[in-house]
């Protein structure tokens, strides 16, 4: 019962959309990708992160499994539907879509086949998508999508333990469009409250999650710590840095709990969601990297010399109260 060393990441460059998002939209999402790659192998986990790029990407029939036809072909032709997920259309959007989400179910494929695996998609933009439209920066439901096909084709289980910030309504709004979603997805953990209360309940969930995973009822686990959970995001208000990766430290000390104990690997897979910090998009990819720091320490026994960076939100009205005769746009930190 012995863990891989590295953590196999589905990435190619396609899934990232390079377009002039960021002065359009508070999202960098579309190239949070790239942002995060270049990030860890500036920090030091070329080691531990192996790359691959062998997946194709989804096509339309792909989407149809989660989606309507209206909405699958306005977003692929820029129909009046195509910007309902709050970010610019553009043909190469389409296409980094088609490979985000297709990342997320081979990742996921990838684990289920290997459980001593850890696999990682470094994506983000599914959990608000609804059956009919996209919405909040999400196009397709990434994750109703995955799991559907790992149903249809293994009959396997899943658990999302989303915690972004905001709730993932992805899972049940599909579910209400396609009840095969309820028996594929059987739990997806978003903890209520802020701070201490949210670790509370964080608990109690992966409590309910591990007697599951022990009576055979779920498969697999797709652990998703959005970094707009944390209180100095733009659009964040639940954890302090240290209760942030508390949380971390929680569920991967949870997971390596429990293989102990049922003498296995349970099939894990990471994957990114929100995070949106115009004043310091380092800050977000710290958080990200701070969390996969601590899934190789705990879970593969690889220790990584990085200490994330989270710095205090910069807020321009304090500065502007401390200095009334400036008229510079320059900021200062709260
Ligand atoms: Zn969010």
């Amino acid at each position: 019962m012995k863990r891989t060393n590295t953590i196999k990441t589905f990435y190619t460059p396609k899934q990232v959309c390079r377009k002039d998002i960021a002065n359009k939209s508070t999202s960098k999402s579309p190239l949070k990708p790239l942002l995060l790659m270049n990030f860890l192998e500036k920090n030091g986990f070329s080691g531990i992160i192996e790359t691959t790029d062998e997946f194709h990407p989804f096509v339309k029939s792909d989407f149809l499994i989660a989606h309507t036809k209206d909405y699958v072909d306005d977003f692929f032709e820029g129909g009046p539907l195509a910007e309902m997920n709050g970010l610019p259309w553009s043909t190469e959007l389409v296409d980094s879509v088609c490979y985000t989400n297709s990342s997320l179910f081979h990742a996921i494929r990838y684990a289920c086949l290997h459980p001593e695996t850890l696999t990682f998609s470094p994506t983000s933009g599914f959990h608000h998508a609804m059956p009919d439209s996209g919405s909040g920066f999400c196009t397709f439901s990434g994750q109703v999508i995955a799991s559907l096909k790992l149903y249809r084709e293994k009959g396997l289980v899943g658990a999302y333990l989303d915690l972004d910030g905001h709730f993932g309504n992805s899972i049940p709004n599909s579910a209400s469009f396609y009840p095969e979603v309820k028996e594929a997805i059987r739990m997806n953990i978003n903890p209520k409250f802020s701070h201490h209360e949210y670790l509370e309940d964080l608990s109690i969930e992966l409590e309910k999650l591990f007697a599951h995973i022990r009576a055979g009822e779920i498969d697999y686990v797709v652990w998703c710590h959005g970094a707009d959970s944390h209180e100095w995001d733009d659009l964040g208000y639940q954890c302090s840095t240290e209760e942030w990766f508390r949380a971390s430290e929680m569920f991967y000390t949870g997971i390596k709990r429990l293989e102990e104990e049922l003498g296995r690997c349970i099939p894990v897979t990471l994957s990114l969601f929100g995070g949106y910090r115009r004043d310091d998009y380092e800050s977000v990819l710290s958080l990200h990297a701070g969390d996969l720091k601590m899934a190789a320490g705990i879970l593969l026994g690889q220790e990584i010399s990085y200490t994330p960076t989270v710095n205090p939100k910069i807020i321009r009205k304090d500065f502007l109260l401390l200095d009334n005769e400036s008229s510079s746009s320059q900021v200062t930190r709260a």
